[in-house]
C-alpha cells in the first residue's frame, strides 16, 4: 500500500499537462496505432472492473505519461548521479518510459475500483484496487510512483512492508496527520516497494523531469521508509 498525499500544486514540465486533454488524446493516437486501453489492457490480458468512463481516462493518462518519461540532460553532478541511481540495478534495464511502463503493467493482472483505508492495494499477485484518492487528491506525479510502489508488491513474496521503528524521525510528506511510529510504512528490504519507488524518483530529479524540488523531497521522504 501507499499512503495518499495531499498537494495539488506540483506543475508538470510534461508537454502533456501544458497543452492539457487535447494533446493526450493527439499524442495517444500517435504513440499507438489501437487505442491505448486495447493496447495496454486488453492485450495483455488485464481484466478491469467498476471504473468511471472518467476515471479510466484518468488511468489511461497515467501509462501515457509513464511512457514518455524519458532521460534527457542530466540536471545534478554526474558524480552524484552515479552514486546514487539505483534504477538498472533494481529494475534490470536503464531508465526509459516505455520500458517502466511495460514493467508495471507484466505486474498487473486485474484493475479494479474499491475503495480501502489507503489510496491503493495490490495483495501480492497483480490484483490491484484503486479507490476515490486515487482519481480526486493525488498529483500526476503522485499517481506516477504509486504504480511504481503497487507493482513492486507482485514480485516474489509481496515485499511486505514493516512496522517503522520507535523513536522514527521522519514524517510522512505526503499524509502529514499520520505518526509514523509503529506504523507499516516502512521496509528492511533495501529492493522491496520503497526502493523501487525511490529509485523512479530519483531518476525524475536528477534529469529534472516533473518539479524538481517536489520530486528531490519526495526522494528523501521515500529513502527514509527503508530501515537500515
Ligand atoms: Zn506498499
Amino acid at each position: 500500500m501507499l499512503f495518499k498525499r495531499n498537494n495539488n500544486k506540483n506543475a508538470l514540465k510534461t508537454m502533456l499537462t501544458t497543452l492539457g486533454p487535447l494533446s493526450f488524446l493527439l499524442f495517444s493516437s500517435c504513440i499507438n496505432k489501437a487505442p491505448i486501453r486495447e493496447v495496454t489492457f486488453d492485450q495483455h490480458h488485464i481484466e478491469t472492473a467498476g471504473f468511471s468512463e472518467a476515471q479510466f481516462q484518468l488511468i489511461e493518462k497515467t501509462f501515457l505519461q509513464l511512457k514518455l518519461l524519458a532521460p534527457h540532460d542530466l540536471q545534478i553532478n554526474k558524480q552524484t548521479y552515479k552514486r546514487l541511481s539505483r534504477f538498472e540495478s533494481l529494475f534490470g534495464f536503464p531508465f526509459d518510459g516505455n520500458r517502466l511502463s511495460d514493467w508495471v503493467i507484466r505486474r498487473i493482472k486485474t484493475l479494479s475500483y474499491g475503495n480501502t483505508w489507503t489510496v491503493a492495494v495490490n495483495q501480492n499477485q497483480g490484483i490491484f484496487m484503486i479507490g476515490d484518492q486515487f482519481f480526486t487528491q493525488l498529483t500526476d506525479l503522485e499517481r506516477l510512483y504509486l504504480l511504481i510502489h503497487e507493482a513492486r508488491h507482485s514480485d516474489q513474496n509481496g515485499f511486505k512492508h514493516i512496522k517503522c521503528p520507535k523513536g522514527f524521525l521522519f514524517v510522512s510528506a505526503g499524509q502529514p496527520e499520520m505518526d509514523l511510529e509503529y506504523t507499516m510504512a516502512c521496509d528492511s528490504a533495501k529492493d522491496g516497494a520503497y526502493a523501487f519507488q525511490a529509485a523512479f524518483l530519483f531518476e525524475l530529479f536528477a534529469y529534472g523531469l516533473f518539479d524538481q524540488r517536489e520530486v528531490g523531497l519526495l526522494y528523501n521522504s521515500s529513502v527514509s521508509r527503508i530501515i537500515q
